[in-house]
């Protein structure tokens, strides 16, 4: 089958196309430039055009975005929304793009009439009440949805985080209206990450390239101060796009569901400590714990992955990996410059 990836160039997208290859699908990407295609095939030579291919789409928020790249697809993965800071428009730069994105290529889908099922990557940030303070007895699931609204995202005028939050939030919401009202033919599942770390498959020419939360870990390296993790829950990008891919593989339980991905609570001393251990000789490098690893850690809720668990058969990769192979890819950059 022929699945295509929206976003393709882009952090998640990119592992997502690895997992889909690997897994022995045909794939079509969709990037929005010509060169990003052009570093995809000088990255994978391995791969011929019939087993993966790209579709150009510049601006998927512009109607009939998808139609195109829709030819002959069965099934969609769309992990495409803007997600960038330092926009000046909330409507225009996030919210639109990631709503009307969604509406576009669920829009293609359904008038193609091959696509037997959609994935849309959705987010923690679509279910988490973003203003409630610590409450460690709360416990985040996929019964959980995100109280603020498209009027509060558009006033906002300082919290951007707030406002891509939003954008997620009514992307998925958007979508699962879309599949009440037209009913289609195909199924839709949405995948619900928490903060995503762990080393790129992006075809990046330069370090520079590694996007917001890929590019996490180099707050710890050359860096006297302990970072913060942003928020205290992480998974990892190839764990992310694993369960994209069993979703597909179990549509039958997997149709109609959401999932939250989550694998592990982490905080700045923990990430350090793993680093110091890892990389011993480069030790100087990295900040220092500062007391027992963990002491920073802030627990304010707690998630329920059970259903990814059960339904898609999920285990984490420990989180000592992902740091060490994030690290070893920012190490293996500094070799080739
Ligand atoms: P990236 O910025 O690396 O990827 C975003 C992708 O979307 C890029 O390929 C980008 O293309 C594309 N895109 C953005 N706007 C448009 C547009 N208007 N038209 C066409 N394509 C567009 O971020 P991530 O990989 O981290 O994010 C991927 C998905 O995962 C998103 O849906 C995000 O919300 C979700 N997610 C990410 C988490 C994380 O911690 N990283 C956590 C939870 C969810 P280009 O690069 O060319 O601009």
């Amino acid at each position: 089958p022929l699945v295509l990836v929206t976003g393709a160039s882009g952090y998640v997208g990119a592992s997502v196309v690895h997992a889909f290859l690997r897994a022995g699908y045909r794939v079509r990407g969709t990037v929005r430039k010509q060169a990003q295609a052009g570093a995809w095939r000088y990255r994978l030579p391995q791969y011929d055009e019939e087993r993966l291919d790209f579709a150009i789409v510049e601006d998927m928020g512009r109607e009939g975005a998808y139609d195109e790249a829709i030819k002959d697809v069965e099934v969609v993965v769309h992990t495409a929304s803007p997600f960038f800071f330092g926009y000046t428009d909330n409507e225009r730069d996030m919210l639109l793009p990631a709503v009307n994105g969604t509406l576009n290529i669920l829009d293609a889908a359904h008038r193609a009439g091959t696509v037997r099922q959609v994935v849309i990557t959705s987010s923690f940030a679509a279910l988490q009440d973003y203003h409630r303070g610590p409450d460690p007895t709360k416990v985040y699931t996929e019964e959980d949805w995100c109280p603020l609204t498209w009027d509060d995202a558009v006033k906002e005028e300082k919290d951007q985080v707030l406002v891509y939050v939003t954008s997620k939030k009514y992307a998925e919401k958007k979508a699962w209206d879309f599949i009440a009202e037209k009913k289609p033919a195909f199924s839709l599942t949405t995948i619900l990450p928490v903060y995503v770390i762990g080393a790129s498959e992006q075809p990046l020419q330069s370090i520079d390239g590694l996007s917001t939360s890929a590019s996490w870990i180099r707050e710890f390296i050359d860096k006297q101060e302990l970072p913060k993790a942003p928020i205290h829950a992480m998974v990892d990008v190839q764990d992310v796009a694993l369960a994209h891919l069993r979703a597909v593989e179990n549509a039958s339980v997997a149709g109609g569901k959401r999932y939250l991905v989550a694998a592990h609570s982490f905080s700045g001393s923990e990430v350090a400590h793993i680093l110091r251990q890892a990389f011993p000789e480069q030790h100087e490098r990295f900040p220092d714990a500062g007391g027992e690893p963990g002491w920073d850690k802030e627990e304010p809720w707690k998630w329920d992955t059970s259903r990814a668990e059960t339904d898609l058969g999920m285990r984490w990769k420990p989180l000592e990996q992902t740091i060490r192979e994030a690290a070893e890819q920012v190490f293996e950059f500094e070799r080739r410059d």
